[in-house]
């Protein structure tokens, strides 16, 4: 199967003009190959990426999501609100936002299941800061992020959970983690999902400063399903090689 991409923007660009660009550069890159692309900009230009997107295979998904439909919560997006205008997925608890929004593994779990009751998909992130070599892989963490975080989910015959483990000292540092130990955390997270009844119905991603160098490399693992990019969805000359280097395999 191919690997699977999915563009994480953050909070960038910074008008309607350069959105409006950047997402025609993914439509570029990616038309006529057979590629799964996912962007997934910033709140504000959710309407005009998934109008754009309507004549692309490219989906669509939101940086968060709420965890009620709807009510007082200021600030808040709902999943229904995000199918309203097209998205079919949500990153939920990326590292920034979990530690911006001083989120916990039971905040991320709500957010799921909210999304999940919304019929969009989840792309639930984990990591943490130290697991530079597969020797100080902190299970312990992995796993709390993995249970609490998925805990009591049930999943209707046609929902998946994508699972993107992302160390943290690799997100937006240009450094990559190995080969051996995504193989290695893949495995451990697989035993877990599986306590949890979720293995088979559940992809495996990873992220952390994968561009069109590291892809190379990153590609050879058979374990992984596909790729969450930030820094280098932002980059048309990167992503296009990116798209390129995924479709042909
Ligand atoms: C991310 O934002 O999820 C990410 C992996 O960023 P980067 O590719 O820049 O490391």
């Amino acid at each position: 199967m191919p690997k699977k991409l999915f563009f994480n923007w953050k909070m960038n660009p910074t008008s309607s003009f350069q959105a409006t660009n950047l997402f025609e550069e993914v439509i570029k890159s990616s038309k006529s190959l057979s590629v799964h692309v996912v962007v997934c900009p910033p709140f504000v230009y959710l309407p005009l990426v998934c109008e754009m997107s309507k004549k692309t295979n490219i989906k669509i998904g939101s940086q968060d999501i709420s965890t009620q439909d709807s009510g007082s919560l200021t600030s808040e997006i709902s999943g229904p609100m995000l199918v309203d205008l097209g998205c079919q997925y949500s990153i939920i608890g990326h590292s920034e936002t979990r530690e911006i929004n001083h989120l916990t593994n039971q905040d991320v779990n709500k957010k799921i299941r909210h999304c999940l009751q919304s019929k969009l998909t989840p792309i639930f992130c984990i990591g943490y800061q130290e697991d530079k070599t597969t020797t100080d892989i902190n299970h312990t963490e992995l796993s709390e992020q993995i249970q609490q975080g998925l805990q009591d989910i049930r999943l209707e015959d046609d929902q998946i959970i994508y699972l993107a483990y992302e160390p943290v000292w690799a997100i937006g540092t240009g450094k990559t983690a190995d080969n051996s130990i995504i193989v290695e955390v893949t495995k451990f997270i697989l035993q877990e999902l599986k306590m949890l009844g979720l293995n088979s119905k559940t992809k495996i991603l990873y992220g952390g400063s994968v561009d069109d160098q590291s892809v190379v490399e990153l590609m050879k693992i058979e374990e992984i399903d596909g790729f969450l990019i930030g820094g280098a969805s932002l980059k048309p000359e990167k992503f296009s090689r990116i798209i390129g280097i995924v479709s042909s395999n």
